[in-house]
């Protein structure tokens, strides 16, 4: 596969089957390969294995370690993201921690914008602090803060955009001039991009953590994280870490990230496309204050969207003006979108984000953190958007209109 094509081409041909002379006839699929352990026909064999680990290079000895099928995921992952390894998690935060555990010792401190996914927070509060590591958030915006936060032991600036609850694009760019600066490692968390719409690692960043769970995965049908690393020193400890610390992940689950990303620019279009349409229609409400979906022109950050990106997906946000009841009455009136958590597959979601999600958030308005707006989240799935718009105006009549 020759690097010049493009990304959609190789996402096409990655972790297919070699046919060549010695397979003159061979599967385009490559298959789940379940299983514990590998067999050695001689331990001249097993002693060239390890040494080739010892090297560094990914040669399989152990069930552990995933065989062929979790070696193509990890290819299409580096491809992806333009990196130079994949380390494979059984969850897009098992990823995320795996980094930190990784890169982090005792009496170390990282900086991390105040945006970032939950389960970051509930890591740091339940291990990270125990082991004596110290975070401090700051505004992702807010150059002259996350500086003035570095200290001496300052070791990793972490960071998400778009912001996965008010959908906000930070300027890796000017973030990574700090990192560079400080000698810091910068860790980005792109599950909205996917590595196909938004490249962190060309913008600066170190490391780029992909929950496959959401876009790549796609079906709602898996569990998946990816740690995408640049330079082989990073790769090195990383590597080190995932072995001793047991990160593993099954190889069906690998099979069906493989089958999920070859529809994925596809499918990310018509997402975004669905996307915009439906914002155009939020912005017809009486009750719309704000729309947060950084490829709609209204959106704030629409100008470094437009710098950054490739592309966009079906992720949105909108804040309506209404009570907590009215707010209530509509995510209950909604047929076609289901409640639920998560995005990324091919159904449409609603989450009503509630103020105390929103406290520690510096991009959240006054009126969002004190309640008396209400932020509802969606993810607009593959559904016929017509079918979309008209449920979200029936359930906008049921609540507000009365
Ligand atoms: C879902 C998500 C994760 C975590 O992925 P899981 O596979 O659910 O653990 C991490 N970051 C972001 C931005 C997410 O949306």
């Amino acid at each position: 596969m020759k690097k010049t094509h493009s990304l959609v081409t190789r996402l096409q041909h990655l972790g297919t089957m070699p046919c060549d002379a010695d397979n003159p006839v061979a599967s385009v699929a490559t298959p789940s390969m379940r299983t514990s352990t590998v067999r050695f026909h001689s331990l001249d064999q097993l002693d060239h294995t390890e040494s080739l680990r010892a090297q560094g290079e990914r040669a399989m000895s152990y069930g552990r370690m995933g065989l062929q099928t979790h070696a193509d995921l990890e290819q299409i992952f580096v491809a992806l993201e333009n990196g130079d390894r994949c380390f494979l998690a059984s969850s897009g935060v098992a990823a995320i921690s795996m980094t930190l555990l990784s890169l982090l010792s005792q009496g170390d401190h990282m900086v991390c914008t105040d945006n970032v996914y939950g389960p970051v927070r509930s890591l740091d509060e339940t291990i990270l602090q125990r082991m004596g590591i110290r975070t401090t958030y700051v505004g992702g915006h807010d150059y002259a803060a996350i500086e003035a936060a570095i200290t001496p032991n300052t070791k990793i600036l972490y960071a998400e955009s778009p912001g996965s609850l008010l959908l906000e694009m930070l300027d890796f760019r000017a973030l990574s001039e700090i990192v560079e600066k400080h000698h810091l490692i910068f860790v980005v968390d792109n599950t909205w991009g996917s590595g196909l719409i938004y490249s962190p690692l060309d913008l600066g960043a170190d490391i780029s953590i992909i929950a496959g769970t959401k876009y790549v995965g796609g079906h709602s049908d898996l569990m998946l994280g990816a740690v995408v690393v640049k330079g082989a020193e990073l790769g090195a400890r990383i590597d080190k870490n995932q072995y001793a610390l047991g990160y593993s992940i099954s190889a069906d689950d690998a099979w069906l990230a493989i089958r999920g990303v070859r529809t994925m620019p596809i499918r990310m279009k018509q997402h975004a496309e669905n996307a915009l349409q439906v914002c155009e229609f939020l912005a017809s409400l009486d009750a719309t204050v704000a729309i947060y979906h950084p490829a709609y022109a209204g959106d704030k950050h629409h100008d470094l969207w437009q710098r950054d990106c490739k592309g966009s997906n079906g992720l949105l946000s909108v804040a309506f003006k209404g009570s907590r009841e009215q707010t209530r009455a509509f995510v209950d009136a909604l047929e076609v979108f289901y409640i639920g958590y998560s995005w990324g597959g091919f159904e449409s979601l609603v989450q009503w984000v509630r103020p105390q999600g929103l406290v520690h958030h510096s991009y959240a308005s006054d009126e969002l953190r004190s309640g008396e707006h209400q932020l509802i989240r969606l993810h607009v799935g593959l559904e016929d958007v017509n079918d979309l718009i008209a449920d979200l105006q029936q359930a906008y009549e049921k609540a507000f209109s009365a």
